[in-house]
């Protein structure tokens, strides 16, 4: 089995081998980071949760199955921290609008600043000095993931230790995660800073460096252990979500992408399906080289689920570039083209560009929404734990 799979019979199957291991030896475990080839206490199921080739419903459906709403209770709490952040920033997609403004000035001060771009070229390649901090850069670099626990040093050491601008080490991230998110990750990289919870940040300590790696790293006296938490910045106040579309009866085509290839379990009302298409933009993550391993990480993902839409409408399936969906869409000779709903990032970004060339030829764009999305993102107005208390109510309600 691949470690990090790209289809969902592989996911299914790593699903299955981790399910006795989602109870309380996962809440136990899960915070040892003991290195690439050994992180068997997590279940590296994030690559395909994110691209939804297995859906929170069915992993968190898994782990209650297995052991019980109070065993499970820390890995679902887990798989819902996905869901709360995607909530958050669907509800105030400024922040990401803010993120890549951020990073667009931070890549211009590259080109002008000698030493900050030495210093960052030195943190994405591995080469600080720090050893903790060059050994998980350079694992990322080789295997496309990182810890939990891993991400939140490597985060603190970049902001506080090595004084580098936050958005850029959000960004090495998105061009070298498998699992790379819009939502998991700029706000995660806010969160470390202390600008996500004003005030209050994530310094990362040798001591709990050395204890969690179990001796492989002691960095004591080279970690900035005292920083304050970056310049508060207002939060905006949450919105609203526009309300979940309907899809019209009738022939349509299906459009595919990287935020849902979860084809199974997508419903698409009273639609018949056509044909169905599908693009991934791994370049527009970033403004900088996005990795090849998470170009070929994306291509084989939707072309797995270009495989299964096939299988499941018996319509044509094929890759379709965003602009030319319109006359893809014209010579399936539908005036529908359904897509799962992409919250807040690059691709929701493309789709909204998709829609605009649609409406110009008569063609209507419908975004899908899960009832998963629909019931958990408006309840992200706050902070996680005021979030916390409805998981047991969505869990049950929703897990499949
Ligand atoms: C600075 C930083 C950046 C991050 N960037 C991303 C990112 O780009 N994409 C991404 O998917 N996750 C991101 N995370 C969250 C988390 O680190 C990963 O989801 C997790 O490490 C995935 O590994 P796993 O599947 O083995 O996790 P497990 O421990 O097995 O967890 C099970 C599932 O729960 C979810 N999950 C667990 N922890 C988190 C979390 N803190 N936030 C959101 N979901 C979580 C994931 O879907 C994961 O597959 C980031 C965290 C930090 C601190």
């Amino acid at each position: 089995m691949p470690e990090f799979p790209t289809t969902r019979s592989e996911a299914l199957a790593r699903l299955a081998a981790f399910a006795p291991r989602m109870g309380r030896a996962y809440a136990a475990r899960r915070n040892a980071d003991l290195g690439p080839g050994r992180h068997e206490a997590v279940s590296r199921l994030s690559p395909a949760i994110r691209h939804r080739l297995l859906t929170e419903a069915e992993v968190v459906g898994t782990a209650l199955a297995a052991h019980g709403p109070e065993a499970a209770g820390k890995f679902v709490e887990e798989v819902f921290w996905r869901s709360y952040w995607k909530g958050w920033l669907e509800l105030r997609p400024s922040v990401w609008a803010a993120y890549r403004a951020g990073l667009a000035r931070q890549v211009q001060a590259l080109a002008t600043r000698g030493g900050l771009r030495k210093a960052h070229a030195a943190a994405c390649r591995g080469e600080t000095g720090i050893a903790c901090f060059d050994a998980w850069a350079r694992e990322l670099a080789a295997t496309g993931y990182l810890h939990n626990h891993a991400r939140m040093w490597f985060a603190s050491i970049w902001i506080f230790t090595l004084r580098l601008p936050w958005e850029l080490g959000a960004d090495l991230f998105l061009r070298q995660l498998r699992d790379g998110d819009p939502a998991s990750n700029t706000l995660s990289w806010r969160w470390v800073g202390g600008l996500q919870t004003p005030g209050k940040h994530y310094l990362a300590r040798a001591e709990n460096i050395a204890r969690w790696t179990e001796g492989r790293f002691d960095p004591r006296g080279e970690l900035e252990e005292q920083a304050a938490p970056l310049p508060p910045e207002p939060l905006p106040a949450p919105g609203r979500l526009p309300p979940r579309e309907e899809p019209p009866p009738g022939p349509a085509a299906l459009l595919l992408h990287e935020e849902d290839l979860g084809v199974e379990s997508l419903d698409v009302g009273p639609a018949r399906i056509v044909a169905a298409g599908g693009f991934v933009l791994p370049e527009a993550r970033s403004p900088l080289l996005v990795s090849p391993a998470v170009a070929r990480h994306l291509a084989a993902a939707l072309s797995d689920g270009l495989a299964r839409a096939e299988a499941r409408f018996g319509a044509p399936a094929g890759q379709v570039l965003p602009d030319a969906v319109p006359d893809w869409a014209k010579e399936a000779g539908v005036r529908t083209v359904l897509t799962p709903e992409a919250p807040a990032g690059w691709t929701a970004e493309a789709l909204a560009r998709i829609e605009a060339a649609l409406a110009e030829r008569g063609l209507r764009l419908v975004r899908l929404r899960r009832a998963w999305d629909e019931a958990c993102w408006p309840l992200a107005t706050r902070g996680f734990f005021a979030f916390r208390g409805h998981i047991p109510e969505l869990a049950r309600r929703l897990a499949a």
